[in-house]
């Protein structure tokens, strides 16, 4: 299903990001930014660089100031509220993003999310949710319009809830997602190519289950990871794995399973996924942060901890701490510089910049539990700092 309908979502995807990227350039203009968003499905030609794009040449200065990196902005769990069983949405969905995470969230080519709900009007929920601890959400598919408002383009749909309402569920969910410029990432097979400031980029979803990119299956995944990087400068993998709750802070090189359910070795899988050819991977569903490390030069986020939950995730203790991981990359896929934005979710689940630093705090001490002798240290101010040199050349 999903295999033979992507043809279609892409070309789609390339109008509406078309559409998108208008309004967005607008935007990025007004804030006199020199950056430019220009996520667009890739040509299959090689491309040559520096690459200019007539419609919107720079001006001299401009071209002479142009960046030769991307930055991407990544979030974690986002479920902006349900309407079932219960009635849990807020008065008016703006609400959901208040204005100083908006913008924090500015000023990325790619703005990443993974999304924990369903965008769908279908009645019919495909889960048992009279046992405990099985949740259904499904929020109002207007709602894609606050992400795509927010500057979001891509989310990751290979999580337990994004089939929450079965096959229609998630086909709804794609295509009103789409329909404001928000491509989906997860999907079986799947590698959605982006360009991003002319550099060609490549993203890749992976997640415990059979029906998207798994990862319980490694020899798949590498072959994934390693066609990406034949087309794409930059390959960035989503991994949903671990465990959840308080009791999964720490990150550890072994099989973790939550409530019976295999959820992966993380570590295992995202070194495999670095030594095919990834060069960041974005790690979620654990729903608290967990530590970073620098591997072969490459960051990998374990988990970048629950986002917006309105009403539905909890917000308890760590499950609270929350951020906005930014991450700046060459054309070549090396690292350029990283922070950590810290936001900390109110009792409502709604974010909220966080001028304590308390998720600043968490992930200095996560670091020095589960990686000691990395390289990778992040300092009081969140920003990420490497100890010795990453490349030789
Ligand atoms: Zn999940």
């Amino acid at each position: 299903m999903v295999d033979r309908s992507l043809g279609r979502v892409f070309s789609f995807s390339l109008i509406s990001i078309s559409l998108y990227l208008g309004i967005s350039i607008g935007v990025i203009i007004r804030l006199g930014q020199s950056q430019r968003l220009n996520a667009a499905t890739m040509p299959t030609k090689p491309v040559q660089f520096p690459l200019a794009i007539p419609e919107f040449t720079p001006s001299k200065t401009q071209q002479q100031t142009f960046p030769d990196t991307i930055t991407i902005k990544a979030v974690g769990d986002i479920i902006p509220g349900t309407n079932f069983p219960n009635y849990r949405l807020p008065r008016f969905r703006d609400q959901l993003l208040p204005k100083s995470v908006r913008t924090h969230l500015q000023g990325s080519d790619i703005l990443f999310g993974n999304f924990e709900s369903s965008l769908t009007n279908y009645p019919y929920t495909a889960k048992d949710i009279s046992r405990g601890q099985v949740f259904a959400f499904r929020s109002p598919p207007a709602y894609a319009q606050l992400f795509a408002e927010a500057g979001f383009n891509v989310f990751n749909m290979a999580n337990n809830h994004a089939m929450d309402f079965g096959p229609v569920g998630f086909k709804d969910t794609m295509k009103n997602l789409q329909a404001v410029g928000i491509a989906t990432l997860g999907h079986k097979n799947q590698i959605l190519y982006l360009e991003a400031n002319n550099i060609p980029v490549a993203m890749i979803g992976f997640s415990p289950y059979e029906m998207y990119n798994s990862i319980h299956n490694l020899g798949a995944a590498k072959a994934l990871v390693a066609e990406a990087k034949k087309k794409a400068n930059i390959v960035v993998v989503s991994m949903h794995a671990g465990a959840e709750g308080t009791g999964a802070l720490h990150v550890k090189n072994q099989t973790e399973f939550f409530y019976g359910e295999n959820r992966g070795n993380a570590i295992a899988f995202a070194r495999n996924m670095i030594d095919a050819g990834a060069d960041l991977v974005l790690g979620h569903g654990p729903h608290v942060p967990r530590a970073m490390e620098i591997y072969k030069g490459k960051i990998i986020a374990y988990s970048l901890g629950n986002f917006l939950g309105y009403r539905t995730l909890s917000t308890n203790a760590q499950t609270g701490d929350s951020m906005i991981l930014e991450v700046k990359l060459n054309s070549a896929g090396d690292l350029v510089s990283s922070k950590i934005i810290p936001v900390r979710m109110d009792r409502q689940g709604i974010p909220h910049i966080d001028r304590s630093f308390q998720t600043v705090k968490l992930m200095r001490y996560l670091n020095n539990q589960a990686f000691p002798k990395n390289p990778v240290k992040i300092n009081k101010k969140g920003e990420v700092v490497v100890q010795k040199k990453l490349n030789p050349s």
